[in-house]
C-alpha cells in the first residue's frame, strides 16, 4: 500500500527543535541556573561525547538542582573520565554480529535495523557513546540489503527499527521504507524503539500516527522513559491518537543509579505509564560501557528493588528485568 504524505511547506516543529537543541555546556548550565563550577568538567566530557538536549526536555529539569534525575542523564560530568575495570567501548559486541550494514539478526524471527545514526538527545549512559553508528546505518544503501535479507529469510516476522533513533528519519523517509516492508508477505510486525518523543513530543505527528496505524503490518512503539517526570503532558497527549489508532505502546527503561534506583520512583513510573496507555516492557541493567560506571546499581540493591517492586505492583505493571549477554539467544532475565 502507498502511504500518502502531504509535502511539508516548511520544516516541521520537531525538526526545528532538534536543530535548536542545547549543545554548548555553558548555555545549558546558564539556562538551568547551575553553578559555573560544573563547566570545566562538562566541557572536557563533552569533547568525547557531545552534550545534546532539546529545549522541551530541558524544561522538565528543575532549575538549580545539580542532582535532578533528568539532568543526571544528560549533563557531561567528570566521573565519565574515570577508568573503570570491566567497562569497555563495546559492551554488547553488537557490530561484529551484523549480517549487513546496520542489520543485526541475533534473535530468532526478528531483524533489527540501525535505521539512523543519530539521536535527539545524548544520554550519558548510552552504549552508543563510542560507536561510529553513522557508518553502520542500514539506510546507507537505500535499505536494499535489508529488504533483500528479509525476503531471503522466511522466518523473519518482525522488523525492529532501532538506532540511534529511527524517529530522526522524516515521516516521508519512514513511509518509503514501510511501504517496501509491507511488500514482504511473511513480515507481520513493525517495531520502533525510540526516545525522541520523550524529549520532543511534537515528533508524534498526525502523519506518523496514520503511517503506523493504517498499514498492513501491526505496529509496536517502544518508548524509552526512565523517570515518571519524563511523562510530560505533551508526550501523554501526543500518544493518545496512536493508542486510538491501535498501535501497541510499550516502554523500556534502563536502571540508573541516581536516576531511578528506588522503588517509589519505579512504582510511580509503572503507574504513570499505564495511565498514559503504555505497558512496562523491560527494565534493562546498564550496559557496561566506558564512561558510565557511575550509573551502575549494585547487584544486592537490584535484588532488593526487584523484591519490592514485585510486592507493590500488579504483575502486568512489573517490567521484565533483563540484561544483554553477548552471544545469548535472547535478553537474559536477572534473577
Ligand atoms: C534487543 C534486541 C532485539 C529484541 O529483543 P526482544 O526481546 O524481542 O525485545 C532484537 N534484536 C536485537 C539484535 C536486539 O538487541
Ligand atoms: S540510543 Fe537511546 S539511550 Fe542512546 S543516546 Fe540515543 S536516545 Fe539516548
Amino acid at each position: 500500500m502507498i502511504h500518502r504524505i502531504e509535502p511539508a511547506c516548511q520544516t516541521p516543529p520537531w525538526q526545528q527543535s532538534l536543530a535548536g537543541a542545547f549543545r554548548e555546556p555553558e548555555a545549558f548550565l546558564r539556562y538551568l541556573q547551575l553553578d559555573r563550577a560544573l563547566l570545566p568538567a562538562a566541557r572536557t566530557a563533552a569533547r568525547q561525547f557531545g552534550l545534546k538536549v532539546p529545549r522541551e526536555f530541558a524544561e522538565l529539569i528543575t532549575p538549580g538542582d545539580p542532582d535532578d534525575p533528568l539532568l543526571r542523564q544528560v549533563l557531561p560530568i567528570g566521573a565519565e573520565q574515570l577508568p573503570s575495570a570491566g567497562f569497555g567501548p563495546d559492551p554488547v559486541g553488537d557490530l561484529d554480529k551484523a549480517v549487513g550494514p546496520g542489520m543485526l539478526h541475533k534473535y530468532q524471527g526478528r531483524l533489527l535495523l540501525i535505521a539512523s545514526g543519530s539521536c535527539a538527545v545524548n544520554c550519558r549512559y548510552c552504549f552508543r557513546r563510542h560507536y561510529p553508528y553513522q557508518e553502520a546505518a542500514a539506510y546507507r544503501h537505500g535499505w536494499t540489503q535489508a529488504v533483500e535479507h528479509i525476503h531471503q529469510h522466511g522466518d523473519i516476522e518482525e522488523i525492529i527499527l532501532s538506532g540511534g533513533d529511527p524517529l530522526t528519519l522524516t515521516d516521508s523517509k519512514l513511509a518509503a521504507l514501510i511501504s517496501r516492508l509491507e511488500g514482504i508477505p511473511h513480515l507481520k510486525r513493525l517495531r520502533i524503539h525510540t526516545r525522541l518523543p520523550v524529549v520532543i513530543p511534537s515528533r508524534l505527528t498526525n502523519e506518523l500516527t496514520a503511517l503506523l496505524g493504517s498499514g498492513r503490518l501491526q505496529s509496536v512503539l517502544v518508548l524509552h522513559i526512565n523517570h515518571p517526570r519524563e511523562l510530560s503532558p505533551g508526550l501523554v497527549e501526543g500518544l493518545q491518537p496512536m493508542k486510538r489508532a491501535g498501535i501497541s505502546l510499550l516502554n523500556q527503561s534502563v536502571l540508573l543509579k541516581g536516576v531511578n534506583d528506588n522503588a517509589d520512583t519505579l512504582v510511580a513510573l509503572s503507574s504513570g505509564l499505564f495511565e498514559a496507555g503504555i505497558l512496562p516492557y523491560y527494565l534493562h541493567l546498564l550496559d557496561r560501557v566506558a564512561g558510565a560506571a557511575h550509573f551502575e546499581v549494585k547487584a544486592e540493591r537490584i535484588r532488593q528493588l526487584q523484591d519490592e517492586l514485585r510486592a507493590r505492583l500488579p504483575g502486568y505493571l512489573m517490567p521484565r528485568v533483563v540484561r544483554e549477554v553477548a552471544g545469548a539467544p535472547a535478553k537474559q532475565p536477572v534473577i
